[in-house]
């Protein structure tokens, strides 16, 4: 049996990037897969494949910033499979943008996509963890909650939001069996990172190959992600929480 078998795992962004490798790596372990994502995103396509492989999987959109849409994903996974006991936290976008040229509008999407997202999808997911008196939540938070990386205030100020939430949720929950983590990744080959490295490159911000590999030593894979947030999801990491995984090669710890 897998290290996931008979828990309901949502998980947002779960259609691309890291949330795509999380959710065919759940669904291997054999969690029952509710993946939210936007409604224009291959979150249908995806469903189909692992409900092909012999997975449990439906896709439930929405935008994680909208409360009503994020009401009726998660009461549709809910219907689909029953209470939720494994949240992934992991939608999110990317803001690398010169402070000054930063506007009202960008700041508040950012914030509402990387951390309100949080707020809304984790209160509605917990009273089902709390009925269960179990339940395990993997936030995506970022190298950036913990550096300045350039040309990023935004970008660090929500991933700092993020790290922060997950560790408060540990503390107000953990009488009631539940645990709250993050996962912090470095630069990762997805069409996010991609994008960060291109934008950071048109701000002079040295993205080269060889500056990324002094720095990180490589691109992270988004499956080292997956399997990190797969390790906190599961009942491997029964006692830890509030913590933060960096999967980064050591960038943070020099
Ligand atoms: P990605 O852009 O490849 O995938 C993100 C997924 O989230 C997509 O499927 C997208 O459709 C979905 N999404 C975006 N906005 C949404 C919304 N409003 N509602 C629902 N779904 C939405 O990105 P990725 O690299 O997998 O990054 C995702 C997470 O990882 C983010 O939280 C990001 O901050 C974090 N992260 C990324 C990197 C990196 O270098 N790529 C590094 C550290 C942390």
């Amino acid at each position: 049996t897998g290290r996931l078998t008979g828990k309901v795992a949502l998980i947002t962004g779960g259609a691309g990037g890291c949330g795509l490798a999380a959710s065919e790596l759940f669904a291997a372990e054999g969690a029952k897969v509710g993946i939210v994502d936007l409604p224009r995103s291959e979150g249908e396509a995806v469903a189909a494949r692992l409900r092909a492989a012999g997975h449990d999987a439906i896709f439930a959109p929405a935008d994680v910033s909208d409360a009503g849409q994020v009401a009726a994903a998660v009461q549709a996974v809910r219907a689909a499979f029953g209470p939720i006991t494994v949240l992934m936290n992991h939608a999110g976008i990317l803001a690398a943008v010169p402070f000054l040229e930063t506007s009202e509008e960008e700041w508040d999407r950012v914030m509402a996509v990387n951390v309100k997202s949080m707020f809304l999808v984790t209160k509605a997911v917990l009273p089902d963890m709390i009925a269960a008196g179990a339940g395990s939540i993997v936030s995506t938070s970022s190298i950036s909650a913990v550096v300045g990386t350039p040309m990023e205030v935004l970008y660090c100020t929500s991933k700092g939001a993020c790290h922060m939430f997950a560790r408060a949720i540990a503390v107000e929950f953990r009488d009631r069996g539940i645990r709250s983590n993050a996962i912090c990744p470095g630069f990762i080959a997805t069409a996010h990172g991609l994008r960060e490295i291109e934008t950071l490159s048109k701000y002079g911000v040295d993205v080269s190959q060889e500056a990324i590999a002094s720095a990180q030593g490589r691109l992270c894979k988004p499956e080292e992600v997956a399997s990190a947030a797969l390790f906190l999801a599961s009942d491997d990491a029964s006692f830890v929480n509030g913590a933060h995984l960096f999967a980064d090669n050591a960038y943070t710890a020099i």
